[in-house]
């Protein structure tokens, strides 16, 4: 129909997905700029014990803020570097500035856990086990301090198994990212070599209002630790969310409630106790279901 209707269809249509691809060109270009000149950041958000409202590690979230755009999500230039192979570049900067933050902090006396995103791409690189291996001895850090989230929908290819599998040997712990935005699948998850499960906010949302929703992340909590998995719910951002996880027996906490990403040396301070803290309340054991 596009065709038949000739230059008017395209005079809507095609300008915007002009810019769009002008704008993507843009964006890696400064990227590619970027990456060379280390000029992006990592922010790190707190992961909390749910009982204690203790900090049990950390999220590396890279950041960029471009000289003009101002800051830039990372859910946008991600995809960009995936799309332009700018992707290994600025994953093995992420992974060897977090490795050295992790020194840093170790030689502050301060042993944080930190958390790395892997993307499907990254996955695929065979060099990546020996990139890692080799951040892990230059800033000699031991390979339990370091985390690895992969999202569900990555960790379920088929052909990603034995990538993790060899990740795994080294030492460091994965974690499954964003369950529940994909196929919730349990059975596939019994295979993989993960410790922990982050379950994604979307899921709960809603669930001071929706018994459906507090069924099915009761449910989900279950059939995880009925694996040994730990469970993480991400993006907590209520008092009320939190009693509700905490009475469902998560195990950890990640969001606004607790803390929002912030630059390295606010997370010093934060885990050192003079950062805010939000202890938890007991109150959410009258809501046991
Ligand atoms: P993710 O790994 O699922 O990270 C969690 C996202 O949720 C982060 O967004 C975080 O800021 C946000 N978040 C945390 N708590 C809350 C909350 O209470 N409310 C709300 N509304 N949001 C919350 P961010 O930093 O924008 O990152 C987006 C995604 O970009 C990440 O999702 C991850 O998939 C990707 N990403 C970030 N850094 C890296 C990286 O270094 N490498 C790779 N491959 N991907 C990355
Ligand atoms: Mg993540
Ligand atoms: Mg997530
Ligand atoms: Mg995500």
């Amino acid at each position: 129909a596009a065709k038949r209707a000739g230059g008017s269809s395209f005079a809507v249509f095609a300008p915007s997905m002009d810019q769009d691809a002008r704008l993507q060109l843009e964006l890696q270009h400064d990227l590619r700029t970027a990456i060379e000149r280390h000029e992006l950041e990592l922010y790190y958000q707190p992961k909390v014990h749910a009982l204690s409202g203790q900090i049990t590690g950390a999220e590396a979230l890279v950041r960029w803020n471009h000289p003009t755009r101002g800051m830039i999500s990372p859910a946008v230039f991600i995809p960009v570097a995936e799309r332009f192979a700018l992707i290994s570049a600025l994953g093995y900067w992420v992974i060897e500035d977090a490795c050295r933050q992790v020194r840093e902090w170790l030689d502050q006396g301060l042993r944080m856990r930190v958390a790395v995103n892997l993307s499907m791409q990254q996955l695929r690189q065979d060099d990546l086990v020996p990139r890692i291996r080799a951040a892990l001895e230059r800033f000699r850090i031991e390979p339990s301090l370091l985390t690895f989230e992969i999202t569900e929908s990555v960790a379920m290819e088929d052909n990603t198994l034995r990538a993790l599998g060899a990740l795994s040997g080294v030492g460091v712990s994965l974690s499954i990212d964003d369950f529940g935005t994909a196929y919730s699948n349990f059975a596939a998850l019994r295979k993989l070599p993960a410790k922990q499960l982050k379950i994604d906010r979307s899921l709960f949302t809603d669930i001071d209002e929706s018994g459906d929703a507090l069924a099915v992340v009761d449910a989900m909590i279950k059939m995880a630790h009925a694996l040994g998995l730990k469970v993480v719910a991400e993006g907590v951002e209520t008092e009320r969310q939190r009693d509700l996880l905490l009475a469902l027996h998560c195990d950890e906490f990640q969001g606004y409630l607790y803390g929002r990403p912030m630059p390295a040396a606010m997370l010093s301070l934060w885990a050192l106790g003079e950062g805010e803290t939000h202890p938890v309340d007991f109150r959410a054991s009258l809501y046991d279901p």
